[in-house]
């Protein structure tokens, strides 16, 4: 019983969607969502309808929480995109999936995105040969981003890759295993993005 209070189950059931944020038990039956897939809480099996507003306020909360983004940095990531060529929500999801510590969960270096951010701000990582520790660092085409030499033998690390990610790693990293080095190949596009999301929605909730 307990463990279904977990506070990142309980994110996922709230959103009804898996938002894979615990590594390899959101891939098992113990997953909360697999197991009471409604909202967490006493009014949690009650259906409501919800307004314009909140159908796009649970979208935003839900990417927040889908990249473990606070909402000051969010709403920058929004700015961000609405000052890019292109369309403002695929901007937005291409810059969350830019983050350094998004990279090292694609890349199966990390069980979870909140493990890929840890093995980052160790400071296990370096980007074109020099150490980044900071888990929102945005990567760009052809930048390198790999394990540092000396953290080559890390226990987390090394676990994640023999067992090897149930996760096929996108077409946009070129990754070697060996090296445990990437080159970010492009960016990523809309529909090899896995969350679902009406990212229009956000759009609009932030345009008002
Ligand atoms: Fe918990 Fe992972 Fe399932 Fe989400 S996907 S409910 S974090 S086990």
């Amino acid at each position: 019983m307990a463990r279904y209070k977990d506070e990142q189950c309980r994110i996922c059931r709230r959103e009804g969607q898996k938002l894979f944020l615990k590594g390899s038990r959101c891939y098992t039956d113990k997953c909360g969502v697999t197991r009471r897939n409604y909202a967490p809480g006493e009014h949690g099996q009650k259906r409501t309808k919800l307004s314009e507003y909140g159908t796009q306020l649970r979208e935003k909360q839900k990417t927040k929480s889908f990249y473990g983004v606070g909402e000051k940095q969010f709403r920058g990531y929004f700015e961000m995109a609405s000052n890019k060529k292109g369309i403002t929500g695929t901007n937005l999801l291409q810059i969350l999936e830019s983050r350094l510590d998004n990279v090292i969960y694609r890349l199966g270096l990390g069980s979870s995105r909140p493990q890929a951010r840890q093995i980052v701000t160790h400071g296990n990582i370096e980007v074109n040969g020099k150490k980044v520790d900071i888990a929102s660092y945005l990567v760009k085409p052809g930048d390198v981003v790999s394990v540092r030499e000396i953290r080559k033998d890390n226990p987390i690390i090394k676990a994640n890759v023999e067992e090897g990610s149930s996760r096929p790693i996108p077409e946009w990293l070129d990754f070697n295993s060996e090296k445990l080095s990437a080159k970010i190949v492009r960016l990523v596009n809309r529909e090899e993005i896995d969350l679902p999301v009406e990212e229009h929605l956000i759009i609009e909730l932030y345009s008002k």
